[in-house]
């Protein structure tokens, strides 16, 4: 992969020298071995260089770094917390760009509870939001593995979706207003709180899942949500992928809107978190071939749900929808349920490596999904292990083969292409997406431009041209112009 031309070369000093003044000693990071882990991807598998990585502490700090990088043609990459999986907050190898990191920005700046907004920088880490909200008796929603690491700005940057998007969106829906500094460092001062403003163009929606490619969001305003008042979690054994779709569908009806979480688990890999991470066991006595990890949350004054709940999953018990389920019987038993959830990356890594897949169907398609990419990949690779969960609800499952028993790493990563290409083409066949909540980066970047519509490309590299004409918001990443 290269770099934005426009922008490949190395640094001069003069210009280091006046991004320092810009943050003075403590933003600036200049030692490679502190400037390393900024430039490894959190599965190891992107690298880059940079000469320096840049922490501004305030919005006029950042606007400053980025007119000296418009002025001289300097390339920079935004980055948070650096929990991403498509490479997009990874420098190249070419010492021609600067990290710009958000670590630094960590103000609350205001929390209303009569408007239900918080407005916070861009650095803060989500646990914190959510934390924030906790304690004025609102929630956040947003909720993810990396919520102790990511940052808002690199939620909203890539519109991270996580466990709770059924109820409540993704990011997308959980943004009302961003301040973003534009690629020629003027500053955007776009943080309103209205849920109606139909005044043109929605600007902030290109910034949403931009990738850092259009320029760097320093603040934005977030929606709040009353606190649900009850919740319950019920571990759920089914036959089929197909059975999840309508027990999906079964829950609804009987329980509405309270169904907020809905996620669907191979008996695969819970074998492969078993084996892999400790500290888990088997929830059930009788292995099943797939699970549903399911919340139901309430709000107001409705009351327990235990009840609800329990008779919505016998009468599909009735009806031939599950095979058993149990409730969790306290919070802290719910909490080492989505524990197994959460540590499903670590379990892959522990069985030695995945390829993975972050895809979307229609619903009511992901049983043939999963049925055709399974029949062509185990056709095409005997022994491979299959590895499928994700958040049925949406659409999205995370489809992410591992290598078979006798293969290594690198024998194994040769085959990631035409992995790749036969998952997607399936995905592309059944109206699907490539990236449902990861977003594009570089590891999708060559497939986008097979599986996107050439108008929609050709539309996203005119927004590209317009908002950022000399390609230095981190080029090389979502679009090729
Ligand atoms: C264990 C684990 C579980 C995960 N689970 C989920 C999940 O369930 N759902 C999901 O959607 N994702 C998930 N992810 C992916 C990742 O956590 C999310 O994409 C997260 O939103 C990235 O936030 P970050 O702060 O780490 O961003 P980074 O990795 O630092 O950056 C991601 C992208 O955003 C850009 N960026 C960052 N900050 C800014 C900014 N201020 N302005 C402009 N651009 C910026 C970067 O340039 C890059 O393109 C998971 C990752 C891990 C490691």
């Amino acid at each position: 992969v290269t770099a934005n031309p426009t922008t490949a070369g190395s640094i001069s000093k003069e210009v280091l020298d006046r991004l320092r003044a810009v943050v003075g000693p403590v933003g600036i990071i200049e030692e490679p071995n502190d400037i390393a882990p900024y430039c490894r991807s959190w599965r190891d598998d992107w690298q880059g260089r940079v000469p320096a990585v840049l922490r501004p502490l305030t919005t006029r700090e950042a606007a400053q770094i980025v007119s000296i990088c418009a002025e001289t043609g300097v390339a920079i990459v935004p980055q948070g917390g650096n929990t991403g999986l498509t490479g997009a907050g990874q420098p190249h190898d070419n010492m021609s760009e600067v990290i710009v990191s958000t670590s630094r920005m960590k103000r609350i700046r205001d929390i209303d509870v009569v408007n239900d907004t918080m407005t916070v920088d861009a650095g803060v880490v989500l646990k914190d939001i959510q934390t924030a909200a906790d304690k004025v008796d609102r929630l956040f929603p947003l909720s993810l593995g990396a919520e102790g690491s990511c940052q808002i700005g690199g939620n909203i940057s890539t519109n991270a979706g996580g466990i709770q998007v059924l109820r409540y969106g993704n990011t997308r829906n959980l943004v009302l207003g961003l301040e973003v500094v534009l690629a020629d460092g003027r500053i955007w001062e776009g943080l309103r709180s209205l849920s109606k403003d139909n005044t043109g163009y929605d600007m902030k929606q290109l910034f949403i899942g931009g990738e850092g490619t259009l320029g760097l969001i320093t603040a934005a305003t977030l929606r709040l949500f009353p606190k649900p008042t009850a919740s319950e979690t019920a571990w759920i054994a089914l036959d089929s992928p197909q059975a999840s779709v309508a027990l999906l569908g079964h829950m609804r009806q009987q329980m509405g809107d309270a169904v907020s979480a809905f996620e669907l688990l191979s008996r695969a890999v819970i074998d492969l978190l078993l084996a892999g991470v400790p500290g888990h066991e088997d929830p059930m006595r009788e292995v099943h071939p797939w699970y549903v990890l399911m919340n139901v949350t309430s709000q107001g004054a409705a009351g327990s749900l235990h009840v609800p709940l329990s008779e919505a999953l016998a009468k599909a018990l009735d009806v031939g929808l599950l095979q058993d389920a149990q409730i969790a019987a306290s919070g802290a038993q719910a909490a080492k349920l989505w524990r197994m959830r959460e540590c499903l990356s670590e379990a892959q890594l522990a069985a030695g490596g995945s390829i993975a897949h972050d895809i979307s169907v229609p619903v009511s398609r992901i049983a043939e999904f999963l049925q055709r990419a399974d029949r062509a990949l185990a056709t095409a690779y005997p022994g491979i292990r299959l590895c499928a969960f994700g958040h049925v609800g949406d659409g999205n499952m995370h489809y992410n083969p591992v290598r078979p028993l006798d293969w290594d790493w690198p024998r194994y990563k040769i085959e990631r292409p035409t992995i790749n290409r036969i998952v997607h083409d399936i995905v592309s066949e059944l109206g699907g997406s490539i990236s449902a909540e990861h977003g594009i980066g570089r590891s999708r970047l060559a497939e986008l431009v097979r599986y996107k519509r050439p108008v929609e490309l050709e539309m996203m590299r005119t927004i590209k041209r317009s908002l950022d004409p000399k390609g230095i918001m981190n080029p090389g990443k979502l679009v090729s112009v």
